[in-house]
């Protein structure tokens, strides 16, 4: 029996003995036990997702440019760093052009590979404004 249920009968027990005085009380402590129990789940589930991203980070592999990578998932599933330092959230980030990247939920670009980048800016961008491009 839990606990909510042992003050449920200890109430129906107060009312027949007509203990108005102890009936209240264990209506009191009745509704105490269903706030605890409603802050115990709602602890269990803050401490199942604590779990998670505490997992997750053992996991990630930072870069120089913002993005995240995951030890043991393929290289070419790239996270947004700046979405996981914000709210701990995994954004895979969108492939572009030239080897960048963009976040599709806060926009942050970068560059995951360095030699697409250089590659095709000298191929497409003779000015050689590479910081430029970049953002
Ligand atoms: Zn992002």
């Amino acid at each position: 029996m839990g606990l909510y249920d042992a003050i449920k009968e200890a109430i129906n027990l107060a009312q027949k003995a007509d203990n108005i005085e102890l009936y209240r009380q264990l209506l009191d402590l009745g509704a105490q036990a269903l706030e605890m129990q409603n802050e115990i789940a709602q602890l269990k589930m803050e401490n199942m997702e604590l779990k998670r991203k505490a997992d997750i980070s053992k996991e990630i592999i930072r870069h120089d440019d913002p993005f995240l990578t995951l030890r043991g998932r393929p290289i070419t599933e790239r996270y947004c760093a700046t979405c996981w330092g914000k709210d701990e959230k995994l954004i895979q980030v969108r492939r572009m052009y030239n080897g960048s990247f963009m976040c599709p939920l806060c926009n942050t670009t970068g560059v995951y590979d360095e030699k697409l980048a250089d590659s095709d800016n000298a191929q497409e961008d003779m000015s050689g404004d590479y910081f430029s491009y970049r953002g």
